[in-house]
Parts: C-alpha cells; structure tokens; sequence
C-alpha cells in the first residue's frame, strides 16, 4: 500500500476535475520491487566503518586485493594522453572486440565474429542488457539457487518469473537432472555460473554436455557467466559451454568481463558473445541507455586482454592458499559446515548449526565481533554465510579467530 507520503496528487487528462485527482505512486511498480544489491552495500559499510576509525574485517568484497597491474594502468594514462576521451561506438571499440574474440579463441575454443560480440560497463551491465532482450513478461528463467544475488533482480526487472533449482540438495553441485524438472514451455533462459558466486563450485564436462542437450532438445538460452574462469583450483579447467557444438553455441551468450580476472573491478567493462541477433539487440538497447562503455577503459582492458597473462598463475596461487586456510578453519568452528569450493574466491558455510539464521548471524557478528560477512538469504540460502578470500592472509586470519569466538559465545 502507498503511504501518503509516496504519492502525489495529479491531475488526470481527460474530464476529471483537479480536484477530483486520483493519487499516483511516486516509484514505478517496476522499480519499487527491486532490492538493493547486499553485496555492495556490505562492501560499502566495511568500507565505511574502516574510514570511520573502527578495526573491521570485511570478508564482504567479491573483488580482488591485487593492485590493477601497471601495464594496464599505463594504457589507460596513454588514452587519456592521447586524448581517447570522446565517443566510441556504444557497443565498443572494433580492437576491443577483436581482442576479446582472440581471447574467446585461445583460452575457450571459441570462434566468434566481431559482429557477435559487445562491450558493455561491467559484467553486470552485460547480464542486465541479456535479460532485457530475451525475457518478456510471463518467460521464465532458470536460476540455480545458491546464486549471485543479482541475477535474481534483474529476472525480475524483465518482467520474468524466476524459476529455482535448489543445489543444497546437491551438495551445491548443479545438475541437469534437477534443472530438467523446472523446465517448462515458457522456460527462455538457464542462468549458468562457473564457477560460481557464492558457492565457488563449477560444473564438470559431462554435467555440461547434458545441460547443453537440455537446452538445445527445449530450446531455451544458455546465459554463461564466466567472470571466475581463471580462478578454478586443483586440476580441473574451465570449459565454457558454448564450446561443446555448433548446436549449444547457437542458444549461448557467453558473458566475462575484465573486473575479477585482472582486478579492473572499478574500470567497469564486461563483455558478450552470442547470436549475431542478440548482440545487435543489445548494442540497439545500449545505444539508448548508456552510450559506449568508457573509451579510457576500454583502452585498459584492451591491454589486459592482449598484455602479459603470467601474473595470473600467482594471483591463483595465492587464493589457493587463502581458501585452503579458510575452509579448514572455518569447519574447526562451532555450528558451522564448509563445502571446499572449486573455484572463484568465496567460502559458502552453513551456519545452521549455530540455530541462527544468516541475518540475524550476520548483524551480531557484524556488531558484536566487527567482521562483515554477507547473509545467504539474498543468494537464496538462508543457512548459509558469503566470506569472501579476496583479502590479505592477515585479515582472514584475524577475522576468523574472530569468527571462532563469536561462534564460541553462540553456544556458552
Ligand atoms: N560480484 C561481486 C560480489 O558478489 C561484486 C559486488 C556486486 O556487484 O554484487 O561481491
């Protein structure tokens, strides 16, 4: 209901009187619904209470703690130097766009055309243009739950019904036998994430090879999100789906951005590949909204893209030690069960076992013990906490001795 405060008072066309005015909410029903992103408003408040003097540990960040690296930083005062600080076309600059095919070439076996291929401001920005051209009103969407809380909105904001795979079933894996039961003829899109946000699980060669006879026998869209592709630890590789046949490449729109991989999260440049048809509609859909992405950025990323590949194979390294850390201690604590993640930098433990809910875990930890973690239930798991190990090895040590003793006084 509309408080008085939320409407205004308008005058209708027509034959009503200005007195007779019918009220008006001020917000869009569109955009009343949509909840702010928890993630970044965690990261903010850590940020935040950081700046304000007192001694927090934030394991709310999903972004890298490396610096940018200089090469690209070099590319992007060189643009500027240049004067690159005009208009680019809205979908991207053409080097970007072969960079990015090169890339999709070399590391994922795939084959793409300029023309099927856009950049965008940020991953997120890419995914949001997706929904917008494939979902109308009445499509449903598959998402697997635990998922990145964004996905979820921007289903919505589309006009689309969100249709949940629940993994804690199974065992946070995804499987194509639990998405098949969600299928339906109104079923336009699976969301795919792996590795995934938050789980940090991925989905092995045959489990893809199935999804992909799913979606190609019922014909629906595979939306890849790939932003953790260089974070997969052991001995497992990243296969982007897209690569399995001409078939599943035909419903893939395969989705990355700079911001994770080369810690750019801050320069905001994600990009797509896909049907020549839904890039276009994309690019038409950004020509209106945004324009280009950052003509500055997109020179950086460029150099990202193209530069030295070498440090990635350290920065891996050390999220692997992190998370090796992480893990074993979080499953030393009281109440609290740790699934090894495969990849990405995200710990996901239950925390049922401590007889709180991940709200109501996260505010008193957050204000008793000062460690900002994110609650699950906004990634659709209410058992569940988001640490995340993109942090330095001090501060995951320091806020998990902190951890420990708040999970101690849970059960003294
Ligand atoms: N993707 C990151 C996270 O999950 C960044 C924050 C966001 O955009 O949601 O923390």
């Amino acid at each position: 209901m509309s408080s008085r405060k939320d409407i205004i008072k308008v005058k209708q066309k027509g034959n009503r009187s200005k007195e007779e005015g019918i009220l008006m909410p001020v917000i869009s029903k569109r955009a009343a619904g949509i909840a702010p992103s928890v993630t970044l408003a965690i990261t903010a408040k850590a940020k935040q209470m950081k700046k304000e003097g007192i001694d927090i540990v934030g394991f709310g960040a999903g972004e890298p703690d490396f610096d940018t690296p200089d090469n690209i930083k070099e590319a992007a005062k060189k643009a500027i130097d240049e004067g690159f600080t005009k208009y680019t076309p809205a979908s991207g600059i053409p080097e970007l766009k072969q960079a990015v095919c090169d890339k999709l070439k070399r590391e994922n076996n795939l084959d793409y055309k300029l023309s099927e291929v856009i950049i965008s401001c940020g991953g997120k920005h890419s995914l949001y243009n997706i929904m917008e051209v494939l979902l109308d009103h009445g499509d449903e969407a598959i998402l697997p739950a635990p998922y990145w809380v964004t996905y979820e909105e921007q289903i919505k904001m589309a006009g689309a019904k969100p249709m949940i795979v629940d993994m804690t079933e199974t065992g946070l894996k995804l499987t194509a036998e639990s998405i098949k039961r969600v299928i339906s003829d109104r079923t336009k899109l699976l969301i795919l994430n792996t590795p995934s946000n938050p789980t940090g699980m991925t989905v092995e060669e045959e489990e893809l090879k199935k999804i992909a006879h799913l979606a190609v026998e019922h014909d629906f869209y595979i939306v890849s999100d790939e932003v953790y592709e260089h974070l997969i630890y052991g001995d497992n590789s990243h296969i982007s789906i897209a690569s399995l046949g001409e078939d599943i490449k035909k419903k893939t729109i395969t989705m990355n951005a700079v911001s994770k991989t080369y810690s750019m999260t801050g320069w905001r440049i994600g990009y797509c590949a896909g049907p020549e048809e839904i890039i276009k509609a994309m690019s038409n859909l950004q020509s209106h909204s945004t324009s280009n992405p950052c003509s500055i950025a997109q020179k950086a990323a460029l150099e990202a893209l193209n530069g030295p590949q070498e440090f990635l194979a350290q920065w891996r390294k050390e999220f692997d030690e992190r998370r090796k850390y992480m893990v074993e201690k979080l499953n030393q604590m009281k109440g609290i069960n740790c699934i090894e993640p495969e990849g990405a930098f995200y710990a996901f433990p239950d925390i049922s076992g401590t007889g709180l809910k991940s709200m109501e875990f996260t505010e008193m930890l957050l204000d008793e013990a000062k460690v900002a973690v994110v609650p699950g239930k906004d990634f659709g798991a209410d058992n569940n906490i988001r640490l995340s190990y993109a942090i330095s090895m001090e501060n995951i040590k320091k806020g998990l001795e902190r951890l420990e003793k708040f999970c101690e006084s849970l059960s003294g």
